[in-house]
């Protein structure tokens, strides 16, 4: 341990590094060699395949959900003055619904490492991030990942990357950045390309010495912010979060100081370290660990965990407010049961309860129907997830359109929650997104273009007013746009904001769809179904182009009697349908309307199925 100039204790013996990827820009693997490398997979330990991000979902939808660490120990000839050194290995997500968690983990970190692959560059989704860690002022280390690649161009990427923190707004000593030319998969890094190297001790030594050490003071009353709970079976909540001063040990007495300003006394009785991919029991830790704490009763997100004696409290982190809720229930369609294992509203309801354990951003009501439950989360994307990950683990639900989550101030006066919206885009799409986050009543705050082609937007929108949005502003912007959420505040309500215009059209009996049907309907609208598909009544089958709803016959056969065309000819002429995702589905959703999700379908509905009991 050594001074620095403020005679606040540095640990030498520790780094914590954040880490930012896009996905397969070769990240897991790379966190594997090191650890490999650190020995710190001991022979006995299964070697998981995917160290890191092991949710499929992650994968599909190129995103890390859920931030997690790791740690390695370097063999001894990484050494700071003699030291030994551990580095806590922080994932970062690679998506912002989960802006918040962003900025929360970061906290743990002193420095962060960029992974680029050498051929693909760096692309947008994570600037958001990047930017972040810059802003929190994190020391940055590049790595230029899968130099072997025929096609790399190693050292066009690192142009890139110098233009990228120029356009982020990065500082002198930020841009004066160590690279590493790495192939991750071999477990090889070098300083320079042309450089001779078996191993990734050049990539060790730039974390030692660009890294900087935590300053922490031991000796201080302890300190600890949770910035992140975890949750397993075994051993409840997990509060994780990096000791800012002081020591803790098992046996302790301390004290959470709540965000409502409260103190609730606890015993430290389970306290855990990072080991590899693993938690380790451990019995102590110092300022500048990260730890996970168990068992201790409602814990939450941003509260500090202080010394018994000297209960001070750090600065809380605010956590994401849940914007959006829906209802979801047990499936009531006449297809109800027909490939899910879990199926009734206890199913549901236990589901969502072990979820809300782990998940600190969704909150979960009962209702009055018994079989029914308000899930309100941040954004469609985050509630989508959940829907998502039951549907493949069996269960059958239907789910309401979603909802902004309101509040009242103090006069009765209804409020609404705002959010800052990110738009990282071409400039030629400025206008576009302006007018359409107008529309949703959205105001522009800041825009900041540095001549790189793209520019940076920053908008206040209602939350109701991106319901639907994130689909559009990809269409607006080709693809090529980028789209950030962070909870601002809760303001008063901001008037109505224009719904879907167009209608539905709706199967009005059931039966397999054909390809006359269509042929025959699809001039009136955006047909949703293929010919063969089991429709019931009262199924969306198609958006009308108009805006009434339609009942329409989707399994009309062709009377023989009525031949004009053969059947061949119709096939070809039908328009391929528009087959929605969950997510879109769900964007569609107007108030007497409902998804259906299960394991192998996702359809839309209406609330009354049948035709003649539905409102006109
Ligand atoms: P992640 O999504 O960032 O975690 O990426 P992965 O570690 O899963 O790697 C994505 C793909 O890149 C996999 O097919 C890896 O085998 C491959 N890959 C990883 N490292 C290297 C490397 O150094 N060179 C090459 N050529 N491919 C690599």
């Amino acid at each position: 341990m050594s001074l620095n100039k403020q005679n606040i204790p540095t640990r030498n013996d520790i780094r914590n590094l954040a880490i930012i990827a896009h996905v397969d820009h070769g990240k897991t693997t790379l966190v594997d060699t090191m650890l490999q490398q650190a020995n710190t997979f001991r022979a006995n330990q299964e070697v998981r395949e995917r160290v890191m991000d092991s949710m499929d979902l992650e994968r599909e939808r190129g995103i890390t959900i859920m931030a997690k660490n790791a740690a390695l120990r370097l063999p001894e000839e990484f050494s700071d003055h003699g030291t030994p050194i551990k580095i806590n290995i922080i994932d970062t997500p690679g998506h912002s619904d989960f802006g918040g968690e962003v900025e929360r983990v970061l906290k743990m970190a002193d420095g962060v490492l960029l992974l680029v692959d050498a051929a693909e560059g760096c692309l947008p989704q994570t600037r958001f991030v990047l930017s972040k860690a810059l802003e929190s002022n994190l020391a940055p280390i590049i790595v230029v990942n899968k130099i072997d690649r025929s096609d790399a161009r190693p050292q066009a990427v690192l142009n890139e990357i110098y233009d990228l923190f120029i356009d982020l707004d990065a500082n002198e000593d930020q841009l004066d950045f160590p690279v590493i030319y790495a192939v991750g998969r071999d477990g090889i890094a070098k300083n320079e390309l042309d450089d001779e190297s078996t191993d990734l001790a050049p990539l060790f030594r730039a974390i030692i010495d660009h890294v900087p050490p935590p300053r922490a003071d031991p000796n201080a009353p302890l300190q600890m912010l949770v910035t992140n709970i975890d949750y397993n079976d075994y051993v409840g909540r997990l509060a994780i979060g990096r000791l800012i001063r002081g020591e803790i040990r098992i046996g302790q007495d301390a004290v959470v100081c709540k965000l409502d300003g409260t103190q609730q006394k606890f015993r430290v009785t389970q306290l855990f370290g990072f080991e590899g991919l693993k938690r380790e029991p451990i019995e102590a830790a110092q300022a500048g660990d990260i730890v996970g704490i168990a068992g201790i009763e409602g814990i939450n997100i941003g509260e500090t965990i202080a010394d018994a004696e000297h209960p001070q409290a750090l600065p809380p982190i605010v956590v994401d407010e849940p914007t959006i809720a829906m209802l979801f229930s047990s499936n009531t369609s006449p297809f109800a049961g027909r490939d899910g294992k879990f199926v009734t509203g206890r199913h549901i309801r236990d589901r969502l309860a072990k979820e809300a354990l782990a998940n600190v951003a969704i909150r979960i009501e009962p209702t009055d129907d018994p079989d029914a439950f308000r899930v309100a989360g941040r954004g469609e994307l985050q509630l989508a997830i959940i829907i998502e990950t039951m549907r493949r683990e069996g269960y059958e639900l239907q789910i309401s359109k979603p909802e902004v989550v309101t509040r009242h101030d103090e006069n009765g006066q209804l409020l609404e929650p705002i959010e800052q919206v990110f738009v990282d885009c071409p400039e030629q799409f400025i206008g576009v997104v302006t007018e359409a986050l107008g529309r949703r009543k959205g105001t522009m705050m800041r825009m900041s273009n540095h001549g790189s082609g793209r520019v940076r937007l920053e908008f206040e929108v209602p939350s109701r007013g991106l319901i639907g949005f994130r689909g559009e502003f990809l269409t607006d912007t080709k693809g090529m746009g980028l789209l950030n959420t962070l909870f601002a505040r809760f303001q008063p309500w901001m008037g109505p904001i224009p719904q879907r215009p167009n209608g539905a059209l709706v199967a009005d009996r059931a039966g397999a769809v054909t390809a006359y049907a269509i042929g025959n309907l699809q001039e009136r609208g955006v047909i949703f179904v293929e010919p063969t598909l089991a429709v019931y009544e009262g199924m969306i089958i198609g958006e009308n182009s108009r805006e009434n709803d339609l009942n329409v016959n989707i399994v009309k056969e062709k009377h023989l009697t009525n031949i004009r065309s053969s059947t061949s000819d119709i096939a070809t002429r039908l328009v391929p349908p528009l087959v929605m995702s969950l997510e879109q589905s769900l964007e569609f959703l107007n108030d007497d309307e409902l998804v259906e999700a299960t394991p192998k379908a996702i359809r839309i509905r209406k609330k009354i199925l049948q035709a003649g009991k539905r409102p006109k």
